[in-house]
């Protein structure tokens, strides 16, 4: 006989397997179903009775006339909940029909409180002997779930002998944007299902899909049937590495990451791909391993810190290797009976993917730190020889995704460059590359992954460009560039320290963009005038408190020492709901980027900055300290802030004339108003980056648009014409301290605009003070006025 059983809520299936608590997975209750809901009441599955009902009323337990048992669990630690966001509407020993509400809960609730929402039903007791318990569900029960989510059953398996990497991954992704349902993709290999969004690139290669692998569709909505029909198709006919791909073009560009042109074979270097078994372990075995794997990896960072000019990034990973949470959910997991590797990796790509999603270049550069320091643990824990890659042959590299660590070995080798198909020009691994002198491109185009090894290519890292398919006289012209930009380079170290002076003898200050102090050191060392922002949430970021005006006192009087009589700004706390900390209980936002941060932050939380601003007021400089507001978009902004100063000022006796107090400008409202502003603040900085994400409603860490936010744009440099106009008004200076600054192709515009200060990253000081050395105001003036009336950046480029 069969029995029908309806969906107790509806959305798509997810397999038990994949739900993450071992009670469920492992199916130590029961075999049984699991749905991710889309709605918001349980519903009993069939005609019966309530045996049960949990005292925090997330479970129940319904039993038909022939003894079936069926507990229905909504979301995963939900006991903790206590309650809170169920309403129930049985009672124990009530009858029910099939389809009638059981209990109604807040789904956004329990999103936000609890591990997850997926809703499971469970076949605990059947009465009639058939259903095998531990086995697969062999009761000769008909599971009719009328649920609106299609399936796809019959299981594709992957022939690319590449398997589904980032190219058929992307082209996949893309096929299944055009559909309106939720499509998920699930690869089954060696026993289990994993499943991932069919819609995202990251999520479909984050399931590591390889030759020989099977795969199958599961999607809810109208177009489900049709969506998983034609992705099926495709991955059926995907056999040859150039099947249904569009050739190699000539040209492929990305963003620029780190300067320099060279001409250089391809070598294509892929993530070491590595399937650990989840196999059981004591924890008194698995911990001590861990910890000498940690212990290891710890000197390891404090041998490559003493070798590496850029100490920060080491330390920054050395952090990591006891960072609290990371450090609990390895415990938990260990104290599971995990084995300490198959843990590793899953703490570590947890944290990472979560980062990663904040969409922030800050989050994003600490997931790839997050995935370096995995790596180096996870290869001591497998006892790998090495975790290099080989990096020993004369190449530009083309790789999905680097890490720092990866980067300080190619300064050691013979790479010439590398270009990547993630990360940015503000990431980690581009900082190091501009600080090494390797030319990089970022955000490169999927297609590079697929230039055969061996290919001479050209790659440009000051357009973010690569060409193939070269002639011999491109060739020699690569050559004498690649040599020029050379001798460049070394002319512009020799006189670093020297002031930057147009011909014509105008002084261009050029200050650093620091974040810590041993940037202020490099900074000092490169020739710096002066720090021209110093990003203060760098010592807010990654603690589990606030830090204390003697703490904050501390590293800026440190700065202060380091920068002797040379001018030093410090920017006020910038975070945010992109830029989280902790310990500040900022709301999730849908628009972070339009919500609460900068300067509202500090109006909301007086205390932190009163506190910062205190600190400030008692370092004591033999240079000018500048104050600066980060993100003011209304004159009353700043006004408010400027009173706090003021009160602080006065309460520390403090001459409030002796800081000078200023503002980024970074929001278009506070540039159109910058002579109402001028009037009130002693200074304006451009912060390019936020005022052309603004300008252009492009979200600067966008994956794809991102490329898009250029602000050479003639309407970012109309912004900076009207700021240094008002600023005049009033005799104010202006400085550029945005990513613009640092490029050597925006120097002449923005002197030409009346710019007097370049604040720019720390290993661009040499080349941009070199960029001021070669041509005079009045030049500058009229290629300023040429690049006003031009129509797009790329046009502004040309000139
Ligand atoms: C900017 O927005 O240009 C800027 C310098 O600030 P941040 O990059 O720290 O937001
Ligand atoms: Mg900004």
């Amino acid at each position: 006989m069969l029995i029908k059983f309806m969906a107790p809520v509806s959305g798509p299936l997810v397999p038990l397997e994949n739900v993450p608590d071992p009670v469920f997975s492992q199916k130590l209750v029961g075999d049984g179903l699991a749905i991710e809901p889309l709605d918001q009441i349980l519903r009993s599955p069939f005609d019966g009775k309530i045996i049960q009902l949990h005292s925090s009323h997330h479970a129940i337990t319904v039993e038909n006339d022939m003894g079936v048992q069926v507990l229905l669990h909504i979301g995963l630690d939900t006991v903790n909940l206590k309650g809170r966001g169920f309403i129930p509407k049985i009672r124990v020993g009530d009858r029910v029909r099939a389809g009638q509400e059981l209990i109604i809960f807040d789904s956004d609730f329990i999103a936000q409180e609890a591990k997850s929402l997926v809703t499971l039903m469970i076949i605990t007791e059947s009465k009639n002997g058939k259903l095998k318990r531990g086995g697969s569900l062999e009761f000769p029960l008909e599971l009719e779930v009328e649920s609106s989510a299609e399936r796809f059953d019959d299981e594709i398996i992957i022939e690319l002998p590449t398997g589904l990497h980032a190219r058929p991954a992307a082209l996949l992704a893309n096929m299944a944007k055009q559909y309106k349902s939720e499509i998920e993709i699930i690869k089954k290999s060696g026993g289990k299902s994993v499943s991932a969004n069919a819609k995202s690139v990251v999520a479909i290669l984050s399931l590591e899909i390889l030759h020989g692998d099977k795969i199958s569709f599961v999607a809810s909505g109208s177009d489900g049937a049709a969506a998983i029909k034609e992705l099926s198709e495709f991955l059926k006919n995907l056999r040859e590495e150039n099947a249904s791909v569009a050739p190699i073009q000539r040209g492929l560009t990305g963003v620029a990451a780190s300067p320099g042109v060279i001409l250089g074979k391809v070598y294509q270097f892929r993530e070491k791909k590595r399937v650990i078994e989840d196999k059981a372990s004591l924890i008194s075995v698995e911990e001590p391993r861990f910890k000498a794997a940690l212990a290891i990896a710890s000197m390891e960072l404090r041998e490559l810190q003493k070798q590496s000019k850029s100490k920060g990034i080491f330390s920054a990973h050395q952090e990591l290797l006891d960072d609290p949470d990371l450090m609990t959910a390895m415990h938990s997991l260990l104290e599971q009976g995990k084995d300490a590797a198959f843990a590793w990796l899953k703490v570590i790509g947890d944290q990472a993917r979560r980062l990663e999603k904040l969409k922030n270049e800050v989050m994003a550069a600490r997931a790839s730190d997050l995935k370096d320091v995995g790596e180096r643990v996870l290869s001591l824990l497998l006892n790998e020889e090495t975790f290099a890659p080989d990096f020993s042959s004369d190449c530009i590299l083309i790789a999905d995704a680097l890490t720092p660590s990866d980067v300080l070995q190619m300064a050691e080798s013979k790479v010439l460059g590398f270009a990547t198909t993630g990360g940015g020009a503000t990431s980690h691994v581009a900082i190091l590359a501009r600080s090494l002198g390797i030319p990089a491109i970022a955000g490169c185009d999927v297609q590079i992954l697929n230039i055969p090894n061996g290919e001479e290519i050209v790659l440009d890292g000051n357009r973010g460009e690569i060409r193939r398919q070269l002639s011999e006289k491109e060739k020699e012209e690569i050559e004498l560039r690649q040599s020029q930009f050379t001798e460049k380079r070394k002319v512009a170290l020799a006189y670093s320290k020297d002031a930057a002076l147009t011909t014509d003898a105008r002084e261009i200050k050029v200050t650093a963009n620091i974040g810590s102090v041993t940037d202020a050191v490099k900074a000092v060392e490169m020739g710096c005038d002066g720090v021209g922002l110093l990003r203060s949430e760098f010592i807010f970021l990654d603690r589990e408190t606030a830090p204390t005006e003697e703490e904050q006192l501390q590293v800026y009087q440190e700065i202060a020492d380091i920068l002797g009589a040379r001018p030093f700004t410090i920017r006020t706390l910038d975070v945010g709901g992109d830029k989280p900390l902790s310990y500040l209980k900022i709301p999730q936002e849908d628009n972070p980027f339009l919500g609460e941060r900068g300067i509202r932050i500090g109006l909301k939380h007086p205390d932190i900055l009163r506190e910062q601003l205190r600190a400030i007021l008692r370092v004591k400089s033999r240079g000018e300290i500048h104050i600066m507001f980060p993100m003011i978009s209304l004159v009353e902004e700043f006004q408010e802030a400027k009173a706090i100063y003021n009160e602080e000022c006065q309460k520390l006796d403090a001459d409030p004339t002796s800081f000078k107090v200023g503002l980024m400008m970074e929001v278009p409202s506070a540039v159109l108003m910058a002579e109402e502003l001028a009037q009130h603040a002693d200074f304006f900085s451009i912060g390019t980056n936020d005022l052309a994400q603004y300008t252009l409603a492009m979200d600067r860490g966008h994956g794809t648009l991102s490329k898009k936010v250029d602000a050479l744009h003639p309407s970012i440099l109309k912004l900076i014409e009207i700021t240094v106009k008002g600023a005049k008004k009033h005799g104010r200076p202006v400085a550029v301290c945005g990513g613009l600054a640092s490029d050597g192709a925006a120097v002449s515009i923005l002197i030409g605009l009346g710019v007097t200060e370049l604040s720019v990253s720390v290993p661009s000081i040499p080349l941009i003070k070199s960029a001021v050395r070669e041509n005079s105001f009045s030049n500058n003036l009229s290629i300023s006025k040429k690049s006003l009336n031009s129509s797009s950046a790329g046009e502004v480029r040309l000139l």
